[in-house]
């Protein structure tokens, strides 16, 4: 199989799934959330998880993916690490009786000064996560309605094995995904009881949830300074500066490192949600290859998940999905081109 998110789109007579295995996809997926059993916010989670292996892992094509269950664990301890840290004045309940074990174990080991990085390299921590993920979401998912339906994955011994053209599902689909898990998820806590003065009329629950702190961001940008303070789009000098999601965050709304840039606002704002153009993609490249001991420093010390090739393996994924859906990249301010299939050419050079 091939884990390296490559392949696909240029290679020709790739099967995928025929339009009635992705529209009944579909069907299940919103039939899980409308019918599936929310005790705890576990299977927002795994659902998010899985999704982006899919993107950082699969291929366009209908193979099934195996995932190992420390994967989920480490995916785990990712998209809750935020959400354990006290918000107004307390650790807001992911559960609807006691805290999420999740919760409680990521933040008893953020009090002992650990940081992202070092909870993700914790063996005792990620073998305690993934045992909880294992003996619940993974078990229960795919039960509807008293029945189990296993439409995702098929449960082995310390892997799950996405079935042949859910990955490519998942690929296509991610932002729809994405978006409805993290929707309920906040749904899930607003509505629980147990959070009521903790949430009060606070907005900024989902941002606090799901986006890199303002500190962290903070703490990247002056890292990216140092290694240049130009505007990574136009070039210009920096005063004020703006960190720019090089894959769009609508697109891919999990923060990695190597997708951050400099841009000074007019830039930034002007670029938006759209993906970047040829020249921009290839510097990038450039960029990432050659300041990658400098990056990595950057987002250890900031608490931003590090992975390279991850990154790359993602940015991949997005450039196809704008080949496929004719989609336009950014020039400069008001001139965008149509992305094509030389956007994905000469990304072997790492
Ligand atoms: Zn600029």
């Amino acid at each position: 199989m091939d884990s390296s998110g490559k392949g696909g789109l240029l290679e020709q007579k790739v099967s995928v799934p025929k339009p009635e295995f992705q529209l009944s996809f579909l069907t299940k997926l919103q039939r899980l959330f409308a019918e599936g059993d929310f005790t705890a916010t576990y299977k927002f989670a795994l659902l998010i998880a899985i999704c982006d292996i899919a993107v950082q892992s699969g291929n366009d094509s209908n193979e099934p993916l195996v995932i190992q269950h420390r994967s989920l664990g480490s995916k785990f301890i990712e998209l809750y690490w935020q959400q354990a840290a006290p918000f107004n004045d307390g650790v807001l309940v992911q559960n609807l009786g006691a805290q999420a074990t999740v919760v409680s174990k990521i933040a008893r080991f953020r009090l002992t000064n650990g940081s992202l990085n070092e909870a993700l390299c914790s063996s005792t921590l990620l073998t305690a996560i993934t045992a909880t993920v294992v003996a619940q979401p993974v078990k229960y998912l795919q039960n509807l309605s008293g029945t189990t339906d296993e439409f995702l994955f098929e449960r082995r011994n310390g892997q799950i094995v996405l079935l042949p053209g859910v990955a490519y599902c998942l690929r296509r689909f991610q932002p729809l995904v994405n978006r409805l898990a993290r929707s309920q998820w906040v749904n899930h806590i607003k509505n629980n009881r147990q959070n009521a003065v903790l949430v009060g009329k606070n907005n900024d629950l989902e941002a606090f949830l799901f986006q890199t702190s303002r500190r962290s961001l903070e703490q990247v940008a002056a890292g990216l300074r140092k290694i240049s303070n130009k505007c990574f789009y136009c070039g210009s000098k920096l005063t004020d500066a703006d960190v720019d999601h090089f894959l769009p965050h609508s697109m891919y709304p999990r923060d990695l490192t190597h997708n951050f840039v400099l841009a000074d606002p007019s830039c930034n704002r002007s670029k938006s949600d759209a993906l970047a153009a040829k020249n921009h993609l290839f510097r990038w490249l450039d960029f990432i290859d050659r300041h990658d001991e400098k990056l990595t420093e950057i987002g250890m010390n900031a608490g931003v998940p590090v992975n390279k090739n991850g990154s790359l393996s993602i940015a991949r994924w997005g450039y196809s999905s704008g080949v496929v859906s004719g989609a336009y990249a950014w020039v400069r301010s008001k001139v965008f081109e149509k992305i094509k299939v030389d956007y994905l050419e000469n990304w072997d050079s790492t």
